[in-house]
């Protein structure tokens, strides 16, 4: 247990925590502390294969983190003297001024506090759970690893937005993309797995979970990514629209008076597969298509549609693509989004096999034929192993 790492994952209402051994990878225990705030507040604990819940209020943050705490201590481990080697924070936003994995400082927490304008829905909550973190295990290095970092290296091309570039550089406006732990990891696996220099490496990943992003990975650098400013943009989500035409905006305001907020609620949290059809989860959706549903069907349809045209324009992009990833809930558990994803495309080199895409797994594996130029894989993806791993490097070095 000594020199593990524990990551921490705060959302507005939810803490979700994981105790990793970033040697072996292995989760020591996890847990999910619920509806922080509300009376009907939740902590499910995982630990040894069991599973235990404790219901009822909870206050804020810290005690949420206490709560856990406590589950930890009744596993026989006290997270205070076990001799943790660092606590990971998950930052959403690092804006133009982290790039690396950072150990937090009052200046650090301010500046994160700072960027909450440009993320508001994510970076005071991960304030909140940096604070309470810092106030039960204050003798231990805690950093930030920040969803924007690995796409610091879009090219200038690649993450400017074609507006008044004065107007832009008042506020911060740029494409800074997300879910970079997740595509960092998972690219630097793909060249694990296939036992080839990162280096040499063309890649598209697809993380495919509630949220979703694409990237375009040239070498190890990111070179493209469908999030930007915020992580709104981009592909069809769970609740979230992605790509609209921003002259949407003003005429839902002109036209339907919505105020900023309401329009805000409305692209961010009631559209994507939800808004057109009522469900986000995949496994709901397929049993709507399958019982008939023509609104889910046509969600579907949407969904897939947007997910070809990004990897149409980022084969362009990189000139190229040697490996095709699929990663998060649903890209490594819906053979049938993979499937249509890259249906049609033997002409491009890229064939999938049909056997081998039906095939479960948890492991990373190769769902292309052989004959195929593209190698398409599944890789699960792992960011609170990969937060572990940048915790200890930035917090403790010596280890
Ligand atoms: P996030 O981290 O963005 O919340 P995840 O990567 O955990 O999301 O993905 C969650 C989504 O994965 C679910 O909403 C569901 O749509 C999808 N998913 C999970 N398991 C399956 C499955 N067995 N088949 C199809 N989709 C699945």
């Amino acid at each position: 247990m000594k020199d593990s790492v524990l990551v921490v994952n705060s959302g507005s209402s939810s803490v979700k925590y994981q105790l990793v051994d970033p040697v072996t990878g292995v989760a020591i225990a996890s847990g999910l502390v619920e509806r922080i705030g509300e009376p009907d507040g939740r902590i499910t604990h995982h630990h040894d294969g069991v599973d235990r819940e404790r219901m009822g209020p909870i206050g804020d943050h810290g005690d949420g983190l206490r709560l856990a705490f406590e589950m930890f201590a009744e596993d026989g481990t006290d997270l205070t003297t076990v001799g943790i080697a660092a606590v990971g924070h998950r930052v959403v936003h690092g804006g133009e001024v982290f790039y690396e994995p950072t150990v937090i400082t009052p200046d650090v927490l301010a500046e994160i506090r700072r960027l909450s304008s440009l993320a508001p829905l994510h970076n005071p909550a991960n304030v909140l759970g940096i604070e309470s973190a810092m106030a039960v295990l204050p003798n231990v290095p805690h950093v930030a690893v920040f969803d924007t970092a690995f796409f610091h290296t879009l090219p200038a091309k690649a993450r400017t937005y074609a507006i008044d570039a004065e107007v832009a550089k008042a506020h911060d406006v740029r494409r800074y993309g997300f879910h970079g732990t997740s595509h960092q990891y998972v690219s630097g696996r793909v060249a694990e797995f296939l036992g080839r220099d990162i280096g040499e490496l063309n890649q598209i990943v697809l993380h495919l979970g509630n949220g979703a992003s694409a990237s375009a990975i040239a070498g190890g650098r990111a070179v493209d990514t469908s999030m930007g400013l915020t992580p709104l943009e981009g592909l069809v989500m769970g609740t979230r629209s992605g790509d609209i035409d921003p002259g949407l905006v003003m005429h839902l305001r002109r036209s339907a008076g919505l105020d900023v907020d309401a329009i805000d609620d409305l692209l961010n949290r009631r559209s994507g597969l939800k808004g057109l059809c009522g469900v986000n989860d995949f496994r709901e959706l397929r049993r709507l298509i399958d019982d008939g549903d023509a609104d889910a069907a046509l969600a579907y349809d949407v969904y897939i549609h947007r997910l070809r045209k990004y990897i149409g324009a980022y084969l362009l992009s990189l000139g190229g693509v040697d490996v095709i990833t699929f990663t998060a809930g649903v890209g490594e558990n819906s053979a049938p989004v993979r499937a249509d994803a890259l249906a049609g495309l033997e002409r491009l080199g890229i064939e999938i096999d049909a056997d081998r895409n039906t095939a479960r797994s948890r492991e990373a594996r190769v769902i292309s034929t052989d004959a195929s130029a593209v190698t398409v894989l599944v890789v699960p993806t792992n960011e609170e192993l990969a937060i572990a791993q940048q915790a200890l490097r930035a917090g403790a070095p010596t280890v």
